[in-house]
């Protein structure tokens, strides 16, 4: 079957459940053709596309009848569309004309081959008839206030019947949708047509004594599946028994999706063994801590399968039974090369290099692109049978992006969650992605989406601006919890709820906290004892800056290297006093791109180490290798500056990890942060420095290094105190709290937008 539908009012409207069966029984038969007929211009259309919830269309119908178009690749349906053109004697020849007669108010809203204006009825004048009739054009005046000035004989009706007649379907395969006087053409070529409940009362009267128009009961999409029923377009099953087996749902009632899983496989002797995380920054445990109650969780996450070995894989798997005997493991089987392009080469090829603002350096590949969708939508059917009804699921991080895409339409109960752990740049560079449509369209499925700071969440905003339009219904003041307009990355307000395609998505900062309590206890041992013991004996007589991070281009370590440079020429008296210390993480031996990056900061370790080193003193002390964490507390107690200058990065952990060692410890240290640092926002208290700025970046080092103990003392404490207070087991429990409350927010504003 064909349904060509109007959008607003009918295949956009009446009950949400109704919406969602109709949905998923268009994207349940890929034989339903969907044309959309409306009288919105293409430009206002396209926001729909990207509305995963929403089928696509083959066809669009535009312009009350002026625009026809292929819906996948949105190019003009030829002949059609030239036929029209033909009969069209151009915008400014009809504006013109027009322009002389009086109360007629130009529409200011995309419009292609068609003149659209507001006015009273008494506007619409014979002489005003008489001019288009002159110029070969119909007036079409709708709703006692619009009227629309059309090529002549172009409606929505003929245009439907001359895409019918092009694609050679039958005209009995066609029902069209409507519910306004705006859709009357529609039924006036012979289709089987409705009008769904709640239809402008001059339609229905217009349409009364048409035996193939059904008058249905139900409003918006309830009324076309009333249709669909009622003229037995999908055969005596009908519409309910297709619905039926759509149906999956699960026991758990909060979800976490997570790339990777809450334990660590590795095979020993030949066997898979199962060991607790060796994972730093303590995100994991805190993770599993919401599973200690007695409602049913599972953990969805990757693991890798041989599908060749031809071996039973154990979706299910027991995660601790003895601390979380409700929770579950289930795994989504993908192939080794699968990992490798979805998480390893695409996320760290296409989207992180975006995602940081170095889109130059992004490689779009499509064909990754659909490996990332595939794994996407197994993650999101792996949801969906895991996730009991209404529950919550909790999506990290840009990996699983695509995840809500699939996941709504399969499951619209569901409060779904996400958690963006990366930064998120603003849409000048946001809208380089070739997917961003699709992404963004993904994303509105979500009931909540949590970011580390409001300039992200803000940054998503102002993306999402660009792909539909957006109502703000809430927004907060950021300070005092956030840095405004002290900081690079601050901002003074934020929306905190927003409505797109009338769906109500709250808006959070959550800042990824520490678990301070782990932090204590690696200081309390006698083996952190020792390693301090011994560095302090090691680093006896030098000052030590300290820098640690992956080896990463938006980690700026090679401008550091030359502003510690800058510093000892700028200040000779420092030569054989201050030592910088860089411990810098490889990466997997794959990312070749790496490469070059660390040719260029070993090169200038070998320069700057070559001109100033003296016996017994180096000023570079460059470690290319992992650190355990525990060995790590030792280095942060040691450094008199942490100097952590990453050009852009989502949050970074390490400041906090500084702040919590020198603050637990009675240290005195000053933290030296890049403004474009995520923690920069919330770390009242550090030295806030521009890394894009080699003279700041010297300076504000110099000023690190030279500060009096007393301001050094009174930063660190402001420091430690924020720390301290937000630390992980708020993170984990401040992002619920926002989801929930979001969700009550959100049904107050749909109960208040039905009454
Ligand atoms: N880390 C570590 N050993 C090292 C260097 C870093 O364990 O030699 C840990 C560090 O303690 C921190 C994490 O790696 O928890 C880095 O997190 P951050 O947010 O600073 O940066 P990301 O790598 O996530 O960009």
């Amino acid at each position: 079957m064909m349904l060509a539908t109007d959008l607003d009012g009918t295949f956009l409207g009446g009950d949400p459940d109704n919406r969602q069966r109709l949905y998923q029984l268009i994207n349940a038969h890929p034989g339903i053709k969907l044309v959309f007929v409306t009288g919105r211009g293409l430009e206002v259309v396209v926001p729909l596309l990207s509305d995963p919830a929403i089928p696509r269309p083959d066809y669009i119908i535009c312009d009350v009848g002026a625009t026809v178009v292929d819906g996948e690749t949105l190019q003009p349906v030829y002949p059609v569309q030239s036929d029209i053109e033909a009969d069209w004697p151009g915008e400014q020849v009809v504006a013109q004309r027009l322009s002389v007669f009086p109360g007629l108010e130009r529409q200011d809203v995309p419009q292609q081959r068609r003149c659209s204006y507001f006015c009273e009825p008494g506007a619409v004048t014979e002489k005003v008839r008489d001019a288009m009739e002159g110029l070969g054009c119909d007036l079409l005046f709708s709703a006692g206030m619009y009227l629309d000035c059309l090529p002549r004989g172009v409606n929505k009706g003929s245009t439907l019947r001359r895409l019918v007649k092009h694609l050679g379907s039958s005209m009995e395969e066609v029902l069209v949708a409507g519910d306004t006087l705006n859709d009357l053409s529609m039924y006036e070529h012979g289709f089987k047509g409705v009008c769904v409940g709640e239809s402008e009362p001059a339609l229905l009267e217009a349409t009364g004594d048409r035996a193939k128009v059904l008058h249905a009961r139900l409003s918006g999409c309830g009324g076309i599946l009333e249709a669909i029923s009622h003229f037995g377009f999908l055969g005596p099953l009908g519409v309910d028994s297709e619905l039926r087996d759509l149906q999956i749902k699960g026991k758990a009632d909060l979800v976490m999706v997570y790339h990777r899983l809450p334990y660590e496989e590795v095979i020993e002797d030949g066997k898979l063994v199962r060991r607790p995380p060796t994972s730093p920054n303590g995100i994991l445990p805190t993770l599993l801590s919401f599973f200690a109650g007695d409602q049913p969780g599972s953990w969805v996450a990757w693991s890798i399968h041989d599908a060749r070995k031809r071996e039973a894989f154990e979706v299910h798997t027991k995660v601790d039974a003895e601390n979380y005997p409700n929770l579950v493991a289930a795994r989504v089987a993908l192939s080794k090369n699968d990992v490798d392009v979805f998480y390893k080469r695409f996320s760290k090829e296409a989207f992180w290099p975006t995602l940081h603002t170095f889109w130059e350096r992004a490689v779009f590949r499509e064909e990754d692109w659909a490996v990332f969708l595939k794994v996407n939508r197994l993650f999101a059917e792996r949801t969906a049978a895991e996730a009991a009804e209404g529950a919550v699921v909790w999506l990290h991080d840009y990996n699983l992006w695509m995840v809500p895409a699939f996941l709504r339409p399969l499951r619209p109960d569901l409060n779904i969650a996400f958690f963006h752990h990366t930064y998120f740049p603003s849409a000048d560079v946001f809208n380089v992605l070739p997917w961003r449509r699709e992404i963004i369209g993904s994303l509105l499925q979500c009931d909540y989406i949590g970011f580390h700071i409001p300039r992200q969440a803000e940054n998503f905003v102002d993306v999402v601006r660009g792909v539909a339009p957006v109502e703000v219904l809430e927004e907060k003041g950021c300070a005092p919890r956030y840095l405004t307009y002290g900081c690079a990355v601050g901002l003074d307000r934020m929306a905190t709820m927003i409505s797109v395609h009338g769906r109500p998505i709250g808006l959070g900062a959550h800042p990824v906290g520490l678990d301070v309590g782990r932090v204590k206890k690696i200081t309390e041992t006698a083996e952190c004892q020792e390693q301090i013991d011994e560095l302090r004996e090691q680093l006896k007589g030098v000052r030590v800056v300290l820098s640690v991070e992956r080896l990463d281009y938006t980690k700026g370590t090679h401008a550091k290297l030359l502003a510690f440079e800058a510093l000892l020429e700028a200040h000779p008296e420092l030569i054989g006093k201050v030592t910088l210390i860089t411990i810098c993480v490889p990466a997997a031996r794959e990312m070749t791109i790496y490469d070059e990056l660390l040719s260029q900061i070993e090169q200038a370790v070998g320069r700057i180490n070559g001109r100033f080193s003296r016996v017994g003193w180096t000023p570079v002390q460059f470690f290319y290798r992992a650190v355990p964490f525990n060995e790590l507390i030792a280095y942060y107690l040691m450094a008199d500056v942490m100097w952590i200058t990453p050009l852009r990065d989502g949050l970074n952990l390490v400041a906090k990890e500084y702040v919590a060692t020198q603050g637990l410890l009675g240290g005195s240290g000053a933290l030296v942060l890049s403004e474009f640092a995520g923690a920069a926002a919330e770390l009242h208290g550090a030295l806030l420095t521009n890394p894009h700025d080699p003279h700041d970046l010297r300076d504000t080092l110099y000023i690190g290094l030279t500060l009096g103990r007393s301001e050094r003392e009174a930063r660190l404490k402001e420091l430690f105190g924020v720390v301290q207070h937000n630390d992980i087991k708020r993170w984990g429990d401040e992002f619920l709290e926002g989801v929930r409350h979001a969700r009550a927010l959100a049904l107050e504003h749909l109960a208040d937008k039905v009454a």
